[in-house]
């Protein structure tokens, strides 16, 4: 991609990162600069394609590229007309949810209550998509303000921590329902708690997450009652 970019003169890039590059930590809020130790291979892809992308502006400071580090995020666009619609079985959370909302799958498997949390379940920092996009928009208008090259990896977070108890309570509120769900073991490869400090996003663009955990459960029901086979 980046040959046919420079081929092109084509030299501004926002690359999707993860918060899944990060090492593991139970105190603190997750910064930038926070030690770069992914635990699963999806994470060791976003954080050597970090690497190619930093070593290339090095090279050449006529590239700027946004590296933005996405938390968790859910939800769908509040029309109900763009959602996630995993092929098969979901692995995330969200998606799990609204299928048994649905009665597509029978319960949820919560993975483990005995981390070291306040309830015993897994604390995420869940963000609604919309957020997201709104956070690629403000970063690459940055990169268009500015006529040199630049380099900048920053959390898209809300910097708020939520436990699986705490989503599917969310959840039950916004479907009238109860989420039947049973307390499994812990999934290999996960972690306690993962939340983003968002402050470096506020100070560059500007940018803050707006949508609650509520408006995260609410559209990503809308968007699963609406269409109920996904896109299809
Ligand atoms: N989780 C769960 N049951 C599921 C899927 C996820 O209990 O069917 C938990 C998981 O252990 C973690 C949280 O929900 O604490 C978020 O998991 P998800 O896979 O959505 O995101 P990630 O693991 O990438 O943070």
């Amino acid at each position: 991609l980046v040959e046919v970019m420079a081929k092109y003169e084509c030299y501004r890039l926002v690359f999707s990162s993860s918060a899944t590059i990060y090492g593991s930590t139970i105190t603190d809020k997750i910064k930038e600069d926070h030690d770069i130790k992914p635990h699963n291979p999806y994470g060791h892809t976003k954080a050597a394609v970090e690497d190619l992308l930093t070593d290339l502006y090095n090279s050449n400071d006529k590239w700027s590229f946004a590296i933005l580090r996405y938390f968790n995020p859910v939800g769908a666009h509040s029309s109900g007309q763009i959602g996630e619609d995993p092929f098969g079985i979901p692995n995330n959370l969200f998606p799990f949810i609204s299928n048994v909302a649905a009665g597509r799958i029978k319960k949820l498997k919560v993975f483990g209550s005995n981390w070291p949390t306040p309830d015993g379940t897994g604390v995420r920092d869940y963000i609604h998509v919309s957020d997201i996009a709104k956070g690629h928009f403000d970063a690459f208008n940055y990169l268009l303000q500015r006529k040199k090259g630049k380099l900048l990896k920053i959390n898209l977070g809300t910097g708020k921590g939520y436990s699986v108890l705490e989503v599917i309570n969310t959840f039950n509120n916004v479907i009238g329902n109860k989420i039947p769900y049973e307390i499994v073991d812990r999934r290999s490869g996960d972690n306690a708690i993962s939340i983003a400090d968002p402050s470096l996003a506020k100070n560059i663009l500007g940018w803050e997450a707006k949508n609650s955990l509520f408006d995260m459960c609410r559209d990503s029901w809308n968007w699963q009652a609406k269409n109920p086979n996904g896109y299809y």
